[in-house]
Order: structure tokens, then C-alpha cells, then sequence
């Protein structure tokens, strides 16, 4: 017997405790053995320009043996002889695979190797406890036998195998109290596995599945006939093979990559759309992405996990890998493959590197250029979509500080209170006045509501558009944009915008003056609640508005005290703004003129009360509220 080295023995079991976060992941490596086999053998015949060997024969077959507790995958590829079985199998982290790939001589046009560690065929030990390889090399006579249990060493010798190929037969291990061995003798899992992992490896990958059919009923039976069935076996192959993401667009028909991603990615919808990438250079890779057209339920759930398949040469790495798209992409779906990837050993995870950003760069600028073509050509389309993915966007905008801004901000749709529909920031800009510095918005519960609110009703009166904001997140979002294309965003709630002509200011101001007097009683009789009462320059038609005095808007405001445990929310300073067209402004100076204390208070406390709830503020007092008016109409 050779022993392995003693280096070779802590590898392998390390290999085998450590390396892997998953024992099923030794199928996928031993089929991606058994495929490379079968390439090299392809690529070889055609340098020995031997006509024998043609690709449609080549194939892997996978059976389990219950009583025997065996589960063998073989391949009528290259082979091994007895030399090769003890350097490639014999030296751990010794890849044939690699050497192959790396001699001057081969055409590397035609072959997909996948192995290049040396390691992958040890995790076979995760779940077998005893290892036999069969093999005979292309070429050869004789076959022979590698054989180990995985701790003291291995041995080769002679054997008996027809054609050329390997067959590696796997003793599985016993159940223990940590896992389950028995599901590997069972061909129904180890066909779910194939799929799930080498579902496109180009060779199929095949098994015989015990099946049962009815037999017919005799032509005698009586009533009391029970069905029978036989049982009997067919060979199955379980691998689609067909990589549709390495296909070019006009290689493949819609309803094949709708099917491929309704089945793939368990959605009953059809995509919104469909993106697909072919990359050549330092970095090659395919991709094919999808923009899904509802959310998943779990979208914005905690639990939600997001991410694109990574294939590399057809194998499956990783079901959702995160590091590929940013996180408001977090709803695409689909697969990237790239034989470029810098993989760790295991192949389960890969290293942060530039390949992969170089990816991610690449797959970010074309959804968005894709989301942009949509919002161009299909715009009910996108305003449906952004209908119920756009809060994702706002969030990300402000949850990054406004980093994603540059990415995000044009895919953005708010109401138009002029145009009554969705808007960009782009096309608002394009409808703004010549003299219009800013971009206007309110904030508030409801667009219906807000497009009543006095505050917005007197902009558009002075024909200035104002994006209506009823989303929560809507205010923090614009506030992280901060400026789009130079100009500010500005709550039309704000008492510093003023919307009024110089004249006009002039003509507030000595009404302030004037009415000095009237003006402190109501205060007065607000107290605290407002910080003053002046006469307002932007109102056209309602007798009174509050605005905001200070940093925190009105809409802030209320989304704040929605936060049930927020202590010290901080809370909007109102300022009564009162119209000094209506009707009301002279029954309130008439009462001053008269002295009729008791009669301003009632009238600012009811006018301060009525202003609030055309914002969609909550007021103090409901009961004192509605005794004030019932009082007037006695
Ligand atoms: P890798 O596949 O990364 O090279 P492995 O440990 O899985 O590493 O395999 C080691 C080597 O053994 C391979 O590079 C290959 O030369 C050889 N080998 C493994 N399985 C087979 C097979 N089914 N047919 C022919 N050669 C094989």
C-alpha cells in the first residue's frame, strides 16, 4: 500500500470537514469530472483525427445499488491508466484537468473545462467511507483500479472494465446522529440534485427511474376488479443541457425565455422584460436577467434574498449570488455564467474581485438603460412597474445617503399636481416657469388630499407645478437628492417660499403692520401652537393656511408621529397665514374694531383648527373644535 503524505492526509481531512458547507456539492463535482473526461476525450480524437468517437455517444451515467450501498457515476470519457490514476487522484490539489487545459498544443476553442483545483474529486470521502475508480484510458487494454478509504492511503491495481471510461463507485457512509447518507442511494434525490446543480452540463447525465404503469383491464373481469401494475425501468436523462443564457438574442424565441423563467424562477407571470448580455475580453460571461413583473410577496421582507444564479462553465456556483447587482436591483432575477470568476476552492463562495465588479458594473447600467427604454416606449408599462417597485428606488436613495442618486433619479415618477398623471424630475423641469429657481413638492397622506391642501392650490393658481408626495418615504428621498440638475427641492408648506410679487410682499407687510393688534390676539389665543399670525401672500381662494416655520415640514411631521416609540418627535412650528382677500379677513378686523375679544379668539382658534385639517394634520381638540362651530350656527 503507498501512503499518502503526511501533509496529504491533514489536506484531506480537512477537505472533507471543512472545505465544503454542503456534502451534496460531491455530485456536482464528480459530474463535472466525468463531463471534463468526456471534453478532453472529444478534443483529443480530433487531434488523432479519429473518426470512432463521435459526440453524440459520449455520455455520464449515474446509478445507486441499495443492498450494496453504492452509488457510481461513470463516464465513457478519457480515462485514466493505472500512472495517471496515482498522480491525479494520489496528489491532492494534483489537477489533470488543469495540466490538460494548460498544454500549448490544444485547441482551448472546443473545451469547457470546469476542474482546476485538484480537490473536487476528495469530497466524494464527505459522504462515502470507501472510494473505488475504475478506469480505462482511451488507447489502452488494461483497466485498472484506484481504491482508498480516505484516511491511510490508496492502492492501484489491475481490473476489469470493457470499454474505455471510469466508473467511480462510491461506498456511502452510514446515517449518523448529524446527517442523512440514505437520500444519496436514492436515484429520485440524486436526479433533483443533477438539476439543481448540473442541469447544463453540454453531455447527458442519465439514470434508469423505476416507473409503474396500469395494465389493461382483462376482457373477463368482473366487478370486483382491483387495478394492476408492473413495475419496470427507464432511462432518464436528467439534464436539460441547453445553457439558454449563452444563446444570442435572435438564436432564441421569446416563449422560450418566458418558459425558462417562469420555470426557473417559479413565477406564473411572464417577465417585464428580458435582458441579455454576451461579454467577450478580460472578462467574458453571459448573462440573462429578468425584470419581473409583480414583486415577490416577500420583496421587502427581512427574509427576502436576492441575487442572480452564477454558473461558471455551466455548473452551477451559487443559487443567489448579492454581490452582482446593488441592492435596489434586488427584484432582478436570472443567471450569470462567466469561466472567468476567481473561485475559492470549494467553488461554493468567490473572491471579491474585479471580475465580479467589472460584472456587477455592467449588469447595473444595463437595467437601468433598459428601465429607461421602458419608461421612453412603454410608458403605462413603467408607471405600472414603478408602481410597485419604485418605493425600492426612493429607499435606496435615501438609505445610501444619496450615493445612488446619479442611478436612480431619473427612474423616478411623481404626481404632477398640473398634469394630474405621474411625472419625472425631468420632464417637471422642462414644464418649469423662465423665472422658477426650484422644484416644488408637497408631502402629504393621499394625492386627492394633497391636491386640495391651500398650500398647493395657491401655487398652481400662479401656475407652478407641485409634485404630489404621498409615499412616507417621498420628503427623505428628494431631501438625499438634494438638488436635481442645480435646482433645490422646496416644500410648498415652507413659509419661506413665497410665491407673491414684490406688491404684493409690500402690501403684506403693512397689513401686518396695520393689524398688529388683531394679529397678537389671535396668537393669544393660539398660544404655543403657532409661532405667529401674519398675512399671507400666497393664498388665492381659502381664507387660511399653516406653513411651516423651520427645518421640519409639515408632512415630516405627521410621518414622524406615526414612529410608535420615536421620544421628543421633533414637531413642525406652524405659522397662521391668513388670506387678506376673504370675506373672513373683514368680519375678523370688524371684531377688532369693535373690541370683540371673546369673538377673534373663537374665530382663530376655529380658523387654526380648520387650516390643520386641510393639511391632514390631526387637531388637539376635536369636541371643542365642533362645540365652536355649532356655536356660530345657533
Ligand atoms: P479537478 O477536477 O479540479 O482537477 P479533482 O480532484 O476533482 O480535481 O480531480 C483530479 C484529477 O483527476 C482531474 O484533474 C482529472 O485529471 C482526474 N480525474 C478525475 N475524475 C476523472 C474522470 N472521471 N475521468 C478522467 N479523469 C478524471
Amino acid at each position: 500500500m503507498r501512503k499518502f503524505k503526511a501533509e496529504s492526509k491533514k489536506l484531506l481531512d480537512m477537505m472533507v470537514n471543512s472545505i465544503y458547507t454542503n456534502k451534496e456539492i460531491f455530485l456536482r463535482e464528480l459530474i463535472s469530472n466525468a463531463s471534463d473526461s468526456l471534453d478532453k476525450l472529444y478534443v483529443t480524437s480530433l487531434e488523432n483525427k479519429d473518426n470512432t468517437i463521435t459526440r453524440g455517444d459520449l455520455k455520464i451515467k449515474v446509478a445507486v445499488d441499495k443492498d450494496a450501498r453504492t452509488l457510481t457515476i461513470s463516464d465513457n470519457g478519457i480515462g485514466m491508466t493505472a500512472e495517471e490514476l496515482e498522480k491525479n487522484l494520489g496528489t491532492i490539489a494534483h489537477s489533470g484537468s488543469l495540466d490538460f487545459k494548460n498544454s500549448e498544443d490544444k485547441d482551448l476553442e472546443k473545451v469547457d473545462i470546469i476542474g482546476q483545483f485538484g480537490v473536487g474529486f476528495y469530497s466524494s470521502f464527505m459522504v462515502a467511507d470507501h472510494v473505488e475508480v475504475i478506469s480505462k484510458a482511451y488507447g489502452s487494454d488494461t483497466a485498472n483500479k484506484w481504491e482508498s478509504d480516505g484516511v491511510e492511503g490508496f492502492t492501484v491495481s489491475e481490473a476489469q472494465r470493457d470499454e474505455r471510461g471510469t466508473d467511480v463507485i462510491l461506498h456511502i457512509r452510514e446515517d449518523d446522529d448529524d446527517s442523512s447518507f440514505d437520500r444519496y442511494l436514492n436515484i429520485n434525490a440524486i436526479r433533483n440534485l443533477v438539476k439543481r446543480y448540473s442541469d447544463y452540463i453540454r453531455y447527458p447525465i442519465q439514470g434508469d427511474i423505476e416507473k409503474s404503469r396500469e395494465l389493461p383491464k382483462p376482457e373477463d373481469a368482473g366487478d370486483d376488479y382491483t387495478p394492476q401494475y408492473e413495475h419496470y425501468t427507464e432511462t432518464e436523462t436528467f439534464n436539460s443541457m441547453i445553457p439558454i443564457w449563452t444563446k444570442k438574442k435572435s438564436e432564441v424565441t421569446d416563449e422560450e425565455l418566458n418558459e425558462f423563467y417562469k420555470d426557473h424562477f417559479h413565477d406564473s407571470d411572464d417577465p417585464l422584460c428580458t435582458i441579455s448580455l454576451h461579454a467577450e475580453g478580460t472578462v467574458s460571461y453571459d448573462a440573462l436577467l429578468f425584470v419581473p413583473k409583480n414583486p415577490p410577496v416577500d420583496l421587502y421582507s427581512k427574509d427576502f434574498k436576492r441575487g442572480v444564479a452564477l454558473y461558471s462553465n455551466n455548473v452551477m456556483i451559487m443559487e443567489k449570488c448579492e454581490d452582482l447587482l446593488p441592492d435596489c436591483f434586488g427584484f432582478v432575477r436570472g443567471v450569470v455564467d462567466s469561466p472567468d470568476l476567481n473561485l475559492n476552492i470549494s467553488r461554493e463562495l468567490l473572491q471579491h474581485d474585479r471580475q465580479l465588479k467589472a460584472i456587477e458594473h455592467r449588469i447595473e447600467k444595463k437595467v437601468k438603460a433598459e428601465l429607461e427604454k421602458l419608461l421612453k416606449d412603454e410608458r403605462e408599462k413603467y408607471e405600472d412597474f414603478f408602481g410597485k417597485f419604485g418605493h425600492g428606488f426612493k429607499y435606496a436613495i435615501y438609505n445610501t445617503f444619496g450615493a445612488q442618486k446619479s442611478l436612480l433619479e431619473d427612474l423616478l415618477l411623481f404626481y404632477s399636481a398640473k398634469f394630474e398623471k405621474p411625472i419625472t424630475l425631468s420632464e417637471y423641469l422642462d414644464n418649469m416657469k423662465n423665472d422658477q429657481e426650484e422644484i416644488y413638492y408637497a408631502y402629504g397622506d393621499t394625492v386627492n388630499r394633497l391636491s386640495k391642501s391651500p398650500n398647493v392650490t395657491s401655487a398652481l393658481a400662479k401656475d407652478f407645478d407641485v409634485l404630489l408626495c404621498p409615499d412616507n418615504i417621498d420628503e427623505f428621498c428628494l431631501m438625499s437628492i438634494g438638488e436635481y440638475n442645480e435646482k433645490k427641492f422646496h416644500n410648498v408648506s415652507d413659509e419661506a417660499l413665497d410665491f407673491g410679487s414684490e406688491e404684493e410682499k409690500e402690501e403684506a407687510k403693512k397689513s401686518d403692520e396695520d393689524n398688529s393688534a388683531l394679529f397678537e390676539t389671535m396668537k393669544g389665543a393660539l398660544g404655543d401652537e403657532v409661532t405667529k399670525v401674519v398675512t399671507s401672500t400666497r393664498l388665492t381662494d381659502a381664507a387660511c393656511c399653516i406653513t411651516a416655520d423651520g427645518p421640519v415640514s409639515l408632512g415630516m411631521e405627521k410621518y414622524l408621529k406615526n414612529f410608535p416609540d420615536a421620544q421628543d418627535k421633533p414637531e413642525a412650528k406652524h405659522i397662521l397665514e391668513i388670506n387678506p382677500k376673504h370675506a373672513i379677513f373683514e368680519t375678523l378686523k370688524n371684531a377688532q374694531a369693535a373690541d370683540d375679544t371673546e369673538k377673534i379668539e373663537t374665530y382663530a382658534k376655529i380658523l387654526y383648527d380648520q387650516a390643520l385639517l386641510a393639511e391632514g394634520l390631526d387637531i388637539a381638540d376635536p369636541a371643542a373644535y365642533s362645540e365652536a362651530i355649532l356655536s356660530l350656527m345657533k
